[in-house]
Parts: structure tokens; sequence; C-alpha cells
């Protein structure tokens, strides 16, 4: 089964997305991460995106389309992908259903993981200390949330009517959204 995590920086994506590769067997499709490995080996687009990347910008829907359509159509990965970070736009949301339709796919349950401003500065504080990411320092990560609400809204109004969008209460603790999000899940 094919799975979304969405939500604002900060709120858990990733780990959960951990969570759900080992429960499913399944492949995580962090375009957070792919974009930073782009910058890290110094490739063409990592280039054209690092300045967005450390202002806490959205990249361009183009190039992110473009660097997860292998995966989506990868037949090993089939069925098995966990979304962390992805779709943030409605073009991208749109993208992907298109992507998914072509491959015979479908999204099996959403996760709208939702926490307030104020537990994203205090979690990213930490983070910025334990992983020493170059845009989480306090200015960026406020204008990466407000950048997040902006632009994802449309993306939460695409899914929401859905009967298969789960809205989690993203300040609860670890163990506690994992079981949530597990009780959706029948394996
Ligand atoms: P993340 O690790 O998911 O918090 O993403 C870190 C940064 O990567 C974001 O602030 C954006 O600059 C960029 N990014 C990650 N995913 C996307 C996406 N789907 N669309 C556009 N930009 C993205």
């Amino acid at each position: 089964m094919n799975i979304i995590l969405f939500g604002p920086p900060g709120a858990g994506k990733g780990t959960q997305a951990k969570h759900l590769v080992k429960k499913l067997n399944g492949f995580q499709i962090s375009t957070g991460d792919i974009l930073r490995d782009e910058i890290k080996k110094d490739t063409e687009i990592g280039k054209k995106i690092i300045d967005n990347m450390n202002e806490g910008k959205f990249v361009s829907d183009e190039i992110v389309n473009n660097l997860i359509k292998d995966i989506i159509y990868d037949p090993q990965k089939k069925n098995r992908l966990i979304f962390d970070g992805y779709p943030r736009s409605l073009t991208q949301a749109k993208n992907l259903k298109l992507l998914l339709e072509n491959s015979n796919q479908e999204i099996g349950l959403i996760f709208f993981l939702n926490v307030n401003k104020e537990i994203i500065i205090r979690r990213i504080k930490k983070r910025k200390i334990e992983e020493e990411r170059s845009d989480d320092d306090l200015e960026t990560i406020i204008k990466r949330y407000d950048t997040y609400m902006k632009t994802t809204k449309p993306v939460l109004d695409f899914y929401s009517k859905n009967s298969n969008f789960h809205e989690i209460d993203g300040a609860l603790e670890i163990d506690q959204i994992t079981n949530k999000i597990n009780n959706f899940i029948n394996v």
C-alpha cells in the first residue's frame, strides 16, 4: 500500500515514515533527503536549489517532480511507497495522481500530522543540535513553517475529503502517533 505523510516541517513525518518502512517493508521517499543529496553531491540540480533550500523556500515543482518519477515507476517499489514531504503543492499532488495512475497504483492512506508553530519551533531547535542541518535556524524554521502552511493548504483541501485521509494530532508523543497510524493498517 502507498502512504502519504503530510504535515509541516518538524511534525514527525520522517520518524513515522521510518516506522512504516519497517512495518510494511516499504520505501521512504523523502524529497528533502533527495534534494539534500543533490546538494551534497554538488550536481547541476544541487547548484540550482541550494539557495532556495537554505532560505527555507520550496524547490520548484518541476525539479521535484522529475526527481521522484523514476522511483514511482520502479517496479521493485510498486505499492510500497511511503511519501515523506511530497506532495507539497497542488501541482505536485496532481503530478503524483497521474504518475500513480500511469503505473497502476493508488494512494492507500494519507496521514496529516497536524502541529502548531510553537511545538515545531521547539522540535526543530532540538533537531538542529542533533543533526546540524543548515536550514534549521530559527528564522528559516519560521519561514519554512509559513511557506508550508500557505502552499500546502490547497493540497490539504485536495485530499481532506477522501475517505482514506486521516488527521492525527502531531503534538502527541512519537509512540502514540505510531499507534494511531497502526490502527489504520491491517497487517
Ligand atoms: P524536509 O526535509 O522535508 O523538511 O525538506 C527540506 C527542504 O527541502 C524544504 O524546506 C524545501 O526547501 C525542500 N523540499 C523538500 N520537499 C519538497 C517538495 N516536495 N517540494 C518543494 N520543496 C521541497
